[in-house]
């Protein structure tokens, strides 16, 4: 262990908050670091994060399970290799290479996915590897590239926030979600400036709101279209703006002509007098910000709903300028880096396209292969999961820092395809509810025990450092792969040094959208993170995105004419109330690691269902009472926790269990047709109060 602080990021989600890890009596406490984007500030997780590193359930070994119906048992890392090897092969002459899956995770760091990526396409030889990221900000993603040709978080650094006039929030509650970037929305407030956040919950994000509008789950396109149609018939539209920069707006006057202020009420059930007060603190301000994140972003219509926000921000000339723009707050810790470098079906590093063939052409030359050797496009996340096991599906899976069975929507299918298969691999820290059903279960090493870099939801590459030595043990994914790729004959063409892989990545994402060539480990350091793109060790980075011209063509911004349409499913008399999902402040993700953690397990230690005190009475279901939750995917037993903070037609449930709270065993997999993002946030439930001996 190293006796001197490390200056370091945090473990869990996209703001990644500068920290020091300071060694105390042989274990490692978090300290406070004044980094630009979190200034000292952590929220209850980053607080606890060294908790993890030495924690009595910390895998430490190998586990391995003879055949099927066996306990795992340990074993040395070369029969769990070997095992993972000889499966792999055998799947692959019996199926052929699509056979093998690879399923990721955005927390990797951007070292570990882009290997990740390569040890799929050229070890395996598989299209079919996707990542969790796809659950989180694929939408987003789809929506910027149509729009701006480029996706990429915020085009703009965290310090321009309080520069503007009025924010427009959508389905965010980063109060409780990412605590530390509140510093920035309450200097805007200190400044005079206003916001105003969309959310079916009064959430504390909400309550800090000049304004809130508490819409029905799924109507959050509706609402953009009629705040556009009032913008429009007030005469608010920049219309040099429009004229000057964008394309396509005629077409988008033609559609939300039809949503006037009554209609739309009635289909967001946001009264008209909010929507005109919200055009109008818009379309008035010489400043604004439109930023969506998961509320938004998590529907099967999620690309057309940011879609339809990006088109009110063009129309009221609220981006490309300083101190406007539209963009996507991030939720998992390397989200975005994640998918920059190939850890998604249909992408190769720096952002290039799996089915263009100049791009195969620059990767597979820095990759040392044949482009032709190249695998195409594969499944998306669920698809591949949905298909595990199936004539066509994948029959092998490798999956790692992911745990699909308590993230993935229709949970309980999904756990059923995974037990399908033929082999599971998991790589995980803990066992995790997903590498409970491995047959071999490979010990990873934690972020403090490793170096890598990760970008955060601005776009700035930061650099984690080594702050201890591994737990004996422990492997590296980086490691893992390196092992396995040289196990399958690969091995000339992969390093386990995150040094050397990210100047790979540097090489391979050159010339690329997310052109990475200009930055160093060195480079980071020196400056608090780089902005990419940086396409050479002279630039500067790019904190602020579309000032001059957008990523397109001919550097216009387009609008895309989009309709409002019924979520996946609705209520209807069988299941009569909407459900939607989402994190608590002290859990994250899964909770496979916070679940962990005695301070964050204490804050918050059950699942539990929001329901308003109306809607409760008229069930007879009190506070802390155990009521069952019905879709069409399954059942979910919670408590109630009564709050007049939710509509009185929605419930609420967090995501961090597993076991019989699940909650994704009752989401809709319906997916966006266009980024394949599941509807995590809205689906049709029945709710039931529960006998009490129950
Ligand atoms: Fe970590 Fe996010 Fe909390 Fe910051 S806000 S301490 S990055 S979990």
């Amino acid at each position: 262990m190293n006796t001197a602080a490390t200056a370091t990021h945090c473990p869990y989600c996209a703001l990644q908050c500068g920290m020091n890890l300071v060694p105390q009596d042989g274990l490692l406490t978090v300290a406070s670091r004044d980094f630009p984007t979190n200034k000292g500030g952590l929220c209850q997780k980053g607080w606890n994060a060294t908790e993890l590193l030495a924690h009595p359930e910390r895998l430490t070994t190998p586990l391995i399970r003879d055949h099927k119906g066996a306990d795992l048992r340990p074993v040395s890392w070369e029969v769990a290799l070997d095992r993972i090897a000889q499966e792999f092969q055998e799947c692959q002459e019996r199926y052929g290479h699509d056979a093998v899956g690879v399923f990721g995770g955005g927390g990797l760091t951007n070292e570990k996915a882009y290997l990740l990526g390569k040890f799929a396409r050229v070890a395996l030889r598989t299209p079919h590897i996707d990542y969790n990221g796809r659950f989180c900000m694929s939408s987003a993603a789809a929506a910027g590239n149509k729009a701006f040709g480029l996706d990429r978080g915020l085009p703009f650094p965290l310090e321009d926030i309080p520069g503007a006039e009025v924010i427009l929030l959508i389905g965010s509650n980063v109060a409780e979600t990412m605590p530390p970037i509140m510093q920035y929305f309450d200097e805007q407030k200190r400044r005079g400036g206003k916001l105003i956040v969309v959310d079916p919950r009064t959430t504390p994000t909400a309550k800090a709101a000049t304004l809130h509008l508490q819409n029905t789950p799924g109507t959050d396109l509706a609402l953009a279209n009629g705040l556009l149609h009032i913008a429009a018939r007030d005469r608010l539209l920049d219309k040099d703006f429009i004229q000057q920069r964008t394309g396509g707006y005629e077409e988008v006057r033609r559609v939300i002509a039809s949503y006037w202020p009554d209609r739309v009420e009635r289909m967001t059930g946001v009264p008209v007098q909010q929507m005109v007060e919200a055009a109008h603190l818009l379309g008035k301000a010489s400043t604004a910000m439109v930023l969506t994140a998961r509320g938004a972003e998590q529907q099967s219509k999620g690309t057309a709903t940011v879609l339809a926000f990006i088109n009110l921000a063009l129309a009221l000339g609220k981006v490309g300028k300083p101190h406007c723009g539209y963009g996507c707050i991030t939720g998992q810790g390397n989200g975005q880096g994640g998918r920059e470098h190939g850890q998604k079906a249909d992408q190769l590093p720096g952002y290039r396209k799996i089915d263009n063939p100049e791009h195969r052409a620059h990767i597979a030359a820095v990759w040392g292969i044949d482009a032709a050797d190249l695998p195409g496009s594969g499944r998306s996340a669920y698809e591949l999961l949905d298909t595990m096991g199936e004539a066509g599906g994948v029959r092998a899976l490798l999956v790692m820092a992911s745990n699909i069975v308590v993230s993935a929507p229709r949970a309980s299918h999904v756990q059923e395809r995974l037990d399908a298969l033929d082999f599971l691999v998991v790589s995980d820290l803990f066992l995790s509810e997903t590498a409970q059903r491995a047959d071999v279960v490979l010990p990873s090493t934690q972020w403090a025990e490793e170096e890598g870099t990760m970008t955060n939801l601005e776009g700035r590459v930061l650099l984690r450092q080594r702050a201890t030595t591994p737990a004996p043990g422990v492997w590296s994914d980086a490691q893992i792969l390196t092992a396995l790729a040289a196990r399958l004959g690969y091995g000339k063409f992969f390093t386990a040094e995150p040094v050397a892989i990210f100047e790979e990545l540097r090489r391979a994402s050159a010339g690329g959208l997310a052109d990475y060539s200009g930055i160093t480990y060195e480079r980071i350091k020196e400056k608090d993170g780089v902005f990419w793109p940086c396409p050479s060790p002279e630039h500067p980075g790019t904190p602020r995105l579309f000032l001059d011209r957008f990523a397109t063509e001919d550097g216009r911004a387009r609008f895309h004419p989009v309709r409002h349409q019924a979520a996946g499913e609705e209520p209807d008399d069988e299941y009569p109330l909407y459900l939607t999902t989402g994190r608590v402040m002290s859990h994250y993700q899964s909770g496979a690691q916070t679940r962990r953690v005695k301070a964050l397990r204490e804050a918050v230690r059950e699942p539990f269902v929001e329901i308003h005190p109306t809607l409760a009475s008229h069930f007879e279901i009190n506070e802390g009472d155990s009521v069952q939750l019905t879709t069409r995917r399954g059942t979910a037993e919670v408590k109630a926790r009564l709050t007049a903070a939710i509509r009185q037609d929605t419930l609420f449930v967090p995501f961090h269990w597993g076991g019989r709270g699940r909650a994704n065993l009752l989401t809709n997999p319906a997916l966006d047709p266009t980024s394949k993002m599941p509807e995590f946030k809205v689906c049709a439930v029945r709710l039931e109060k529960l006998a009490r001996h129950q």
